[in-house]
């Protein structure tokens, strides 16, 4: 049996969403708003986020990026659970709804650029736009943005065993698909209430122990 855990960045592989960072530092107020309305699923994921990203001047996107590398922590035991991944040669993917500027460099050193799957932010314009490289296929009527059900379809073998790992909204339609989710934050919910089986983890630790005594 193959494994193919598929990761979330924001709030999962990092201690914080870095969009909310990103917004609380640099954003105008109507940022809470959209915030607010994403999270209760009132617009999508692509429409709420994208406005919030034409709320910043494209003029200030180093400064973006330098608050965001400066702050950026890593959950503890990530690197030790990269390390078991490789040497039980499990297939890893980061799905992420965060954009190229801060998925990219933060994670460097951890993971291959073509394991990485996230949207990206365009400066050209006045304002931030963001671009959706992996926006929802035929078969998702989410408005995703960054579709990860979409991206399972095309990287992810059918009899493979999926493992999702996330912590909020962005991970709700690839939860209801996995065959077992780490769960934080908000995910933990839906896990309950759609009867998804699922264990909760504060640090990458939790999980390399877990996977250990059931997979290995
Ligand atoms: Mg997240
Ligand atoms: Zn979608």
């Amino acid at each position: 049996m193959t494994i193919h855990i598929l990761c979330d960045f924001d709030g999962t592989i990092t201690a914080e969403d870095n969009i909310i960072a990103l917004m609380r530092a640099f954003a105008p107020p109507e940022w809470h708003a959209l915030k607010d309305d994403v999270l209760a699923q009132d617009i999508s994921i692509r429409s709420g986020v994208g406005q919030m990203f034409q709320l910043l001047p494209s003029a200030d996107a180093s400064a973006y990026r330098d608050y965001l590398l400066d702050r950026i922590t890593l959950r503890p035991g990530f690197s030790t659970f990269l390390a078991e991944v490789r040497q039980q040669v499990w297939k890893f993917d980061v799905v992420s709804g965060g954009m190229d500027f801060f998925v990219h460099p933060i994670l460097q050193d951890h993971v291959a650029p073509d394991h990485i799957y996230c949207n990206v932010a365009d400066f050209s314009d006045e304002t931030v736009r963001v671009d959706w490289p992996y926006a929802c296929d035929a078969h998702c009527t989410n408005d995703c943005g960054c579709c990860k059900p979409t991206i399972a379809r095309t990287i992810v073998d059918p009899v493979d065993r999926l493992i999702v790992i996330g912590d909020s909204v962005t991970d709700f339609e690839i939860a209801k698909r996995a065959d077992f989710v780490y769960a934080r934050g908000q995910l933990i919910t839906l896990c309950e209430a759609e009867g998804i089986a699922y264990a909760p983890f504060e640090t990458f630790d939790d999980i390399t122990h877990h996977m250990k005594e059931v997979y290995v």
